[in-house]
């Protein structure tokens, strides 16, 4: 077994850890930067290619308030005001301290470029040309991890299980994916910033590492998860033909710019049917596209592979260039030529605004436990603002890391406990029978075919309670052990581990879903249409004696931020 110790344990080298990681090293920590794969380059954040919102005022006058006022009308009511407004107020400090790192913000005549993007009132985001903002982001963090000492980063382990003694947080344990050997982390603070879930469904805009390791770690830890049922869909992600190592929601602004078309198999465009005639400025709201697209599909008139198409043959070919700049190669070097054919598009899930519940120092309520990141629920309520969850990534990264610090600084030892770690590594000690292994490869294929098909943007109490059923069989013929040794990268075990949490998880987002009888922001119930006063509530999970329990609580008012 590989043992390590450190000050403070952050697991999740995306944005908003290779923030925390940061913040905890410049305040005087030693720090353990973990992923379960390439650090800096194996979750959400080095994907994005778009925006970050930010009230700078450079171009347009704005206040860090009226970024807050519009993040909370996309929430609906439900966003957590103060993590909403700790969002909205040090955005500013967090872009412009990686702008000072080089980050490369597009700038025009000598200020930052400041873009509209949908739900904001004014020009607000930031972004690197050409699509390159994720890359940059994760290259210019990735660039500070190697000039702050202290910082030690380790890849391919997956983190499994959170240690807890007397009900503090006092490290980890994981499994190191290349020798398949355990590993025992004492800490004297975590911070889990381990990115979204969106793996649980069939079609996602994210990568492999997303299966919502985080709330699973959280949860069993006896954290809080708030709002779990909130899963943001994005109507017009990139369905065929293949495109390569570009981001699947590019074609959203270039369909405002130049009004790239939305057709049926029949040619037609056909938003009007569905109550949003788009009137030549393409800006159909996505609840109302996403819908679209799914009705034209179940009427028989969807593309090839299941979504619409998405034309811009009918823009000229140099407003194309002028537009998409390189970009436009690139694509004509998957096959994909815009001035001549239409691409395929469809609705993925894209973010998840639910995730583990923290205060205001992104503490969860197991002392000594942090959250950061996509991997925190609040702060966007039942929709994200667009360009919030980098920005998000960014500024609890840094609070987090700040205030893990504060904590590891305050602590003589970490309080590591041979018997609290000892149940979390018995599942590699385990030397179980192959031959009844259950088919994960197979449950994983079911299981996002299930959360697609029964609890996806659109969901009725009879899809949700038929998936709900399934999951806990699925859990069931998971059992309670992965059933083989100890070979290096032991895809069998990997994915056992996987679906263990992914199976958790997944209940925790249909049990929300069931429960919430109203629609409103993500959540639409064909069922329960309408966004009813009563449901002004919060809900939040926690696991009690091996069962889900759910509790609800009246969102906070804004007013009430001032906590
Ligand atoms: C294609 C795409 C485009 C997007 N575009 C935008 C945009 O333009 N603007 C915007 O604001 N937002 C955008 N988003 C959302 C945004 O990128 C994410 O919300 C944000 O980057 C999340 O950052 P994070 O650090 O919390 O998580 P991530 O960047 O996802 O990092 C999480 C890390 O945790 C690791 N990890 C997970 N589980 C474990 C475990 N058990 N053990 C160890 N490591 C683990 C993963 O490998 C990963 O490296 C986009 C998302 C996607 C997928």
């Amino acid at each position: 077994m590989i043992q390590l110790e450190t000050d403070v344990l952050v697991i999740g080298a995306g944005g908003a850890g290779m923030y925390a990681a940061i913040a905890a090293a410049r305040d005087g920590c030693r720090v353990q930067l973990i992923d379960r794969s390439l650090i800096g380059r194996g979750g959400a954040t080095v994907m994005a290619q778009m925006t970050v919102s930010v009230a700078l005022g450079e171009q347009t006058p704005d206040h860090w308030e009226h970024h807050l006022a519009d993040t909370l009308a996309a929430g609906r009511g439900l966003c957590d005001p103060v993590l909403a407004q700790l969002l909205c107020q040090n955005a500013e400090l967090r872009i412009r301290e990686m702008d000072a790192w080089k980050v490369g913000w597009a700038r025009e005549n000598g200020h930052l470029k400041q873009v509209y993007a949908p739900g904001h009132d004014r020009a607000r985001c930031v972004y690197v040309d050409f699509l390159n903002t994720g890359p940059a982001v994760s290259r210019t963090l990735r660039t500070q991890l190697n000039r702050i000492d202290g910082i030690r980063r380790i890849g391919d382990v997956l983190i499994t299980d959170i240690v807890v003694h007397q009900g503090e947080a006092v490290g980890a344990v994981g499994l190191h994916l290349l020798t398949g050997e355990a590993v025992a982390l004492q800490a004297k603070s975590v911070v889990i910033a381990t990115g979204g879930l969106t793996r649980l469904y069939r079609r996602n805009s994210g990568s492999l590492n997303m299966g919502g390791d985080g709330y699973a770690l959280a949860l069993r830890a006896g954290a809080e998860l708030v709002d779990m049922e909130f899963v943001q869909f994005f109507p017009i992600g990139h369905l065929a033909p293949r495109m390569i190592g570009m981001d699947p929601i590019m074609w959203d602004p270039f369909r405002y710019k130049l009004g790239g078309r939305l057709l049926n198999a029949e040619g037609e465009e056909f938003a009007d049917r569905y109550g949003q005639a788009e009137s030549g400025n393409y800006v159909l709201t996505r609840d109302v596209a996403t819908y679209a697209i799914y009705k034209e599909v179940e009427a028989g008139r969807g593309s090839p592979a299941g979504g619409a198409y998405l034309s811009f043959t009918h823009v000229p070919e140099a407003e194309l260039r002028k537009s998409f700049g390189p970009v436009i190669d690139r694509l004509a070097k998957d096959g994909i030529d815009l001035t001549k054919m239409p691409v395929e598009v469809a609705p993925i899930a894209h973010y998840h605004m639910g995730g583990v519940r923290v205060d205001a120092s992104m503490e969860t309520r197991v002392p000594n436990l942090f959250a950061a990141g996509e991997a925190v629920g609040g702060a966007s309520g039942a929709n994200r603002l667009s360009g919030n969850a980098i920005t998000e990534a960014f500024v609890f990264g840094e609070r987090a890391g700040t205030t893990a610090a504060a904590r590891a600084n305050a602590r003589t030892a970490s309080g590591w406990n041979e018997k609290a770690a000892a149940s979390a590594l018995e599942l590699f000690k385990h030397r179980g029978n192959t031959a009844a292994v259950p088919n994960t490869a197979a449950l994983l294929v079911e299981l996002q075919a299930l959360m697609a098909d029964h609890a996806g943007p659109f969901r009725t109490e009879e899809k949700l309670r038929l998936a709900l059923a399934r999951l806990e069989q699925m859990q069931l013929q998971l059992g309670a052990l992965p059933a083989t040794g100890d070979e290096h990268y032991n895809m069998l075990r990997l994915d056992w581990l996987d679906l263990r949490n992914m199976l958790l998880v997944a209940q925790c987002v249909v049990r929300a879903a069931i429960e919430r009888k109203e629609s409103r922001g993500a959540h639409q119930r064909e069922d329960c249409p309408g966004m009813l006063p009563e449901w002004n509530l919060n809900q939040r999970l926690s696991w009690r004696d091996g069962e889900l329990s759910l509790a609800r609580v009246p969102a906070a008012r804004p007013a009430e931020a001032a906590r």
